[in-house]
Order: structure tokens, then C-alpha cells, then sequence
């Protein structure tokens, strides 16, 4: 297979022959061809039906036409200034206008880049130094973050990361999700320290963990009674949950959101941005600094132009129609487990869905980490046998995209039943 070659040929030049740690599993990964709607093709030539989709970032489908058209238009033009472009000026306003918490933002390139900068600029506008974080809840891979998170850092065991500088974390403070106590009571002993609470208000890099109802209103509550700004980290759930994300879904104002995979329609984009008395503080008008050479780029800014465009005008259907799609596969999956008689949970919601090998319900890390990965190993072979490729880990997530016809999750139903 030319798959294992090029493994074989990778793992001299990459540790782990991958690029990022969450690519590698065993024997060894495909490598990628093409990708095109809902498959991803393999330089061995077999088509998978694709539920990893760049780890929910393709909400489209891989090679969408506008996307490509956006991209092919932009590059014409050049692909990188040095100065602002009229598209980010339209893109900031489309989004501000429909998003009413960001009243300022800024462009990235990365989710990590724009949680790292969100507690920057958090840190600076408070003056404070702590910040809230919640088990199993992955921001990106630096320094501040690397406690207990989760995505890949979970699977090949280094949720506390070596290389980490003490000093580097001993300003985050981590607790359990879905658990009010924990944060009331962190807040009492830590008080007027605390700059800000990031959260994923849908966790999906433990798994996909739910927040229980009314938890994420109560900590707004209590994060605004504190002086404490709340970061909602929605690099996953961002135009994904609905066209505001989990702001929408839930009805919550965040001081802070972080956007990331989706809206960048597959290029590397995000963003950060919210509270204008707190976007002010960034250089060149406050304090606070942060800059980037790609920031705001011509190709990623075109691409997402058009992907929030029309997000908005379809939204009506197609949240709709993801969700109906996730429901038949996550039902599916549900009725399996009964009948097959498996210690197993299905999470879901909207177009994200994940199974998790035990019997105790997954409602935060602890739970999730009682998760048999060994028949998840098990159970994601099956389905890439099958010609269905998930995420690779018990702690991530699947995601449907607006390619996935009817047909798809009609032969992946079968596929379950088979698997399971
Ligand atoms: N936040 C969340 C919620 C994420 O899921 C991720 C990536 N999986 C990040 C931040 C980091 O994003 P990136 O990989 O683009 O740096």
C-alpha cells in the first residue's frame, strides 16, 4: 500500500510521521489524495465516507465550489499585503451586525492563536493574572493551555504536557465541567485574581460533552457578578451549533468568543474579538500586544466572506438539515447499543456526534476517561474497513457537513449495524 510506504517514508521526517499528533493511529494512517463533498480519497485510491471532516472545520464538504472559486479569485489579486484590504473591513461588519457580542475583532490563523490572544487581552484589560479553565477542554497547543486538555494531548497521554514551564501555568486554574460548585467556590478563594473563565461551551476534544441545562447561564451569571470576563471558546461550535454558534444555541452573551475552523471554509482562519472597552486594549491603541504577518490574509479573508454570506442566507435550512442527518445517525447508534447490549453513551447535538465506550453517562473528563478505548480502537477500525472515516480517538468528535447526502447516512446506519 502506498499509504504504509509514504508512513514509513514519514516517520523518518516528522516525529510520529504526522504533522499533528491526532493524524497518527495504527497500523498507520491513509494519506490523502483528494477530497471532494463528503469523501476523502486515499492515495491507495479508496474513497471514505468522511465524518472526521478536518475536524469539523469543512462544514461545506471538502472542495466546495465557492470556496474554490474564492480562493482561485482572491490569489489573482495577490495573496498576502502588509495592509488592510476592503474585505476584512465587510467581513468584520457582516459578522458584527449578525453577531451582536462582537462589537471588535480581530483576525488570526489559528484557534489557538485566537484563545491565546483572548486571554491576553483578558489578562490586560483586568489587570488580573488567573484564568478559569475546565478539564478535558483543549484551546490549543501552548504553553498556558496544556492542563489537563484534551484532543490529542488526551489520547497519547500528555494532558499536562513536558516542556511546560511551571511558571507558565501556575496562573490556570482547572476544574471539572458541568460542575457550578467547583467554579463558585475556585472564585471565592481566588478572589479579584481572576481574569477570565475560557470554556468550550459544547466540549468536543474529550469527546462531545454536553453542558447540563442551565449550567452555561449560570456561569454567566456568576462570571459577570464576579468582574470575570467569560471567553467562550468557539473555535468547534462557531457557525456549527447554529449561525451564532453557542451563543445562539443557548442564548448567552459571551464577553469574548474565539471562531476558528469553519468560518475559514478549510483555510487557516480565525478569529477573536467581543467587548469593545475590552478589543481596545489592543496595540495599536491600548496595551496589550498582539500582531501577526498573515493575519487577515487576502485568501483566508475571501474565503470566509463568502462562507459567512452564505451561511447566513441559507440558515434557515440548513442547521436544520445537519441536525436531521446527525439525529438518524446518533439514534441509530443509540438503538445498537440496546440491542446489541454494549456498555456504551451517544453524545450529540446539532451536527456533532460521538460514542464513548462505557456505561456511566459522559458528562466531563473523569466520566469520559472511564471510556474503554480499546474497543474504540476496535470500533474505528471496523468503520475504516468499512470505508468510513471518524476521528481516530475516543476523545473527539465527528461532524456532519452540508455534502453528506441522505444516501451517506443511510449506508453508514448499515455500516453501524455491522460494526457494532
Ligand atoms: N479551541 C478549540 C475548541 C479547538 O477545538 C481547537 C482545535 N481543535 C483549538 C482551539 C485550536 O485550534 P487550532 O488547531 O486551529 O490552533
Amino acid at each position: 500500500m502506498r499509504s504504509e510506504e509514504l508512513y514509513k517514508k514519514a516517520l523518518k521526517l516528522f516525529p510520529g510521521g504526522v504533522n499533528s499528533p491526532i493524524r497518527a493511529f495504527s497500523p498507520y494512517p491513509f494519506f490523502v489524495k483528494k477530497a471532494n463533498g463528503s469523501k476523502i480519497i486515499s492515495v491507495d485510491n479508496i474513497s471514505y465516507t468522511d465524518y472526521c471532516m478536518s475536524y469539523g472545520a469543512m462544514l461545506f464538504g471538502h472542495a466546495y465550489h465557492p470556496i474554490v472559486d474564492a480562493v482561485n479569485g482572491a490569489i489573482e489579486n495577490g495573496s498576502l499585503f502588509g495592509a488592510p484590504s476592503e474585505k476584512e473591513v465587510e467581513l468584520a461588519e457582516l459578522i458584527s451586525r449578525h453577531i451582536t457580542s462582537m462589537e471588535m475583532m480581530r483576525f488570526v490563523n489559528s484557534g489557538a492563536e485566537a484563545t491565546m490572544h483572548a486571554i491576553r487581552v483578558a489578562r490586560g484589560y483586568t489587570n488580573r493574572m488567573k484564568i478559569v479553565k475546565f478539564e478535558g477542554c483543549y484551546h490549543g497547543a501552548y504553553d498556558s493551555m496544556l492542563v489537563k486538555a484534551g484532543s490529542g494531548a488526551t489520547t497519547f497521554g500528555v494532558p499536562n504536557s513536558l516542556g511546560v514551564p511551571e511558571g507558565a501555568v501556575k496562573n490556570t486554574i482547572v476544574i471539572p465541567y458541568n460542575n457550578l460548585e467547583k467554579v463558585e467556590s475556585v472564585i471565592k478563594s481566588n478572589a479579584d485574581e481572576i481574569a477570565a473563565i475560557i470554556i468550550e461551551p459544547v466540549i468536543g476534544n474529550a469527546g462531545l460533552i454536553l453542558p447540563k441545562e442551565g449550567y452555561l447561564q449560570k456561569l454567566r451569571e456568576i462570571s459577570r457578578d464576579n468582574d470575570i470576563l467569560l471567553i467562550f471558546d468557539e473555535v468547534i461550535t462557531g457557525f456549527r451549533l447554529a449561525f451564532g454558534g453557542a451563543q445562539e444555541y443557548f442564548g448567552i452573551k459571551a464577553d469574548l468568543v474565539t471562531y476558528g475552523k469553519v468560518v475559514g471554509g478549510g483555510l487557516p482562519f480565525a478569529i477573536f474579538g467581543g467587548r469593545r472597552d475590552v478589543m481596545e486594549n489592543l496595540s495599536p491603541k491600548g496595551k496589550v500586544y498582539q500582531a501577526g504577518t498573515y493575519s487577515g490574509n487576502p485568501l483566508s479573508v475571501s474565503v470566509a466572506l463568502h462562507v459567512v454570506k452564505e451561511l447566513r442566507k441559507r440558515s434557515n435550512s440548513i442547521y436544520s438539515e445537519l441536525d436531521r442527518n446527525c439525529r438518524t445517525i446518533s439514534r441509530a447508534l443509540r438503538e445498537l447499543v440496546e440491542k446489541e447490549e454494549i456498555d456504551a453513551n451517544v453524545n450529540s447535538i446539532a451536527s456533532m456526534f460521538q460514542i464513548f465506550f462505557t456505561k456511566n453517562d459522559v458528562i466531563d473528563y473523569a466520566s469520559a476517561l472511564t471510556s474503554n478505548t480499546t474497543i474504540f480502537k476496535k470500533y474505528f477500525s471496523g468503520l475504516l474497513s468499512a470505508k468510513i472515516f471518524t476521528p481516530p480517538s475516543q476523545f473527539e468528535t465527528c461532524f456532519l457537513s452540508l455534502a453528506h447526502t441522505k444516501e451517506d447516512v443511510n449506508t453508514t446506519v448499515e455500516t453501524l449495524s455491522e460494526v457494532m
